[in-house]
């Protein structure tokens, strides 16, 4: 009994919750707790101005609580400013599942976080994200309709991944472009940190297209089945920032842009789907200007797969699809031109992009 109540004390005395997601400024965060399979998880829905928060469910081992409800608030936030500048009328969302998801996962846990996402009468919808995947949004699926990037065959669009990666590679093309003066990528240095579900398909395209591919994973089977399949070269991950290299794809997770990593890399780009590179956005924006690199905003870059599921929710379209997420493109060539043109980093240009629609249509919706 006493142990209990000095948990919960502990828990409301524990400063910053409230204080956290006032700075990030969040409508709501839920967390859902099942003794019986073991489910721990956070859901937070940063905004709904455009429309229900739509963002993956991470499924990781953080070290720490504190961990998890830091990464699930600037996710969902993260997920706000994607959707308002990929043009989608969908809200900011994101969930994290505490646990490791190749051993802590079960049908029974997956369909109990399914029945959560219900009890949120649609204000939330959950897809994939780093540790769950379409087999997981199955389960979820059985227990509520507010699920997307469920498989093909039971009528979904699959995994969003494939659509990340294409568009991740349209946008280290427009990122080429604007540093080299045309998007060829014959002989660029790419390294490819991460060889997931986005990584791989992103290597598969970058090498078609003439590039030199260098990955790293911090599974070495990951790194050997790269260098078997695609021909690529493979570094162990803590070489990774010492790489000569053209451009560097972070497609692991986020916050590699850091004091440490930003001084010691070798190249003139960044340009890959992790979402929240930015350690800190202000601070780390301004230090890779200093150091002659270009960055692509990660929430524009990695968009694909947001369009991709978002398709499901109006009927899955493919050809749709594929050219919203083909305007990647020249939504990045047009973020680098702001961002020239007053003198701000490409981070600060996006969400520019994004707030005006977040604005304009914030507005829209109060003169209805
Ligand atoms: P994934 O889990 O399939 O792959 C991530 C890979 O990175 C794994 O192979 C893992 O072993 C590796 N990894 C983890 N930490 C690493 C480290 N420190 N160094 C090197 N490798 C490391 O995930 P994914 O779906 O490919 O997503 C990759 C990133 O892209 C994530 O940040 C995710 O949030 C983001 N993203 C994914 C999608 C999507 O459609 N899947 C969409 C938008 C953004």
């Amino acid at each position: 009994m006493t142990v209990v109540k000095s948990k919960v004390e502990a828990a409301i005395q524990s400063p910053g919750i409230f204080e956290q997601i006032s700075g990030y400024d969040h409508e709501q965060v839920v967390f859902f707790n099942d003794k019986a399979s073991g489910l721990k998880s956070i859901v937070a829905i940063h905004n709904t101005v455009l429309g229900p928060a739509l963002g993956g469910t991470r499924f990781w081992n953080y070290n720490n609580e504190a961990e998890a409800i830091n990464d699930v608030l600037r996710l969902s936030r993260g997920m706000t400013f994607k959707a308002a500048a990929a043009g989608l009328n969908l809200g900011g969302g994101k969930a994290v599942i505490i646990g490791n998801s190749r051993t802590d996962k079960s049908e029974a846990m997956m369909r109990r976080y399914g029945k959560f996402i219900e009890s949120l009468g649609g204000k939330y919808i959950t897809a994939e994200d780093v540790g769950t995947s379409t087999r997981d949004m199955e389960w979820i699926s059985l227990e509520t309709e507010h699920v997307t990037g469920i498989p093909e065959n039971m009528g979904g669009s699959g995994d969003p991944s494939p659509v990340t990666a294409y568009g991740t590679f349209l946008g280290v093309k427009a990122s080429v472009k604007e540093m080299y003066g045309n998007d060829d990528l014959s002989g660029k240095k790419v390294m490819v940190q991460g060889t997931g579900h986005v990584g791989e398909v992103l290597v598969k395209h970058l090498v078609e297209a003439g590039a030199k591919v260098t990955v790293t994973d911090i599974h070495a089977d990951r790194i050997q089945y790269m260098i078997k399949t695609y021909k690529v070269a493979g570094v162990e991950p803590d070489a990774v920032y010492d790489v000569d290299m053209d451009i560097y794809a972070p497609c692991a997770l986020g916050a590699t842009l850091n004091d440490d990593n930003i001084e010691r890399l070798k190249c003139n780009i960044v340009a890959g789907a992790a979402n929240n590179q930015l350690a800190d956005e202000v601070v780390h924006g301004n230090l890779l200007i200093e150091k002659g690199i270009l960055y692509a905003p990660d929430f524009v870059i990695n968009a694909g797969g947001l369009i991709n599921v978002s398709g499901e929710l109006e009927g899955y379209n493919r050809e749709r699809v594929m050219s919203q997420t083909e305007r990647i493109y020249e939504r990045l060539l047009e973020i680098f031109s702001i961002a020239k043109a007053s003198n701000i980093t490409t981070q600060q240009a996006a969400m520019q992009m994004a707030n005006a629609r977040l604005k304009d249509i914030a507005s829209l919706n109060a003169r209805l």
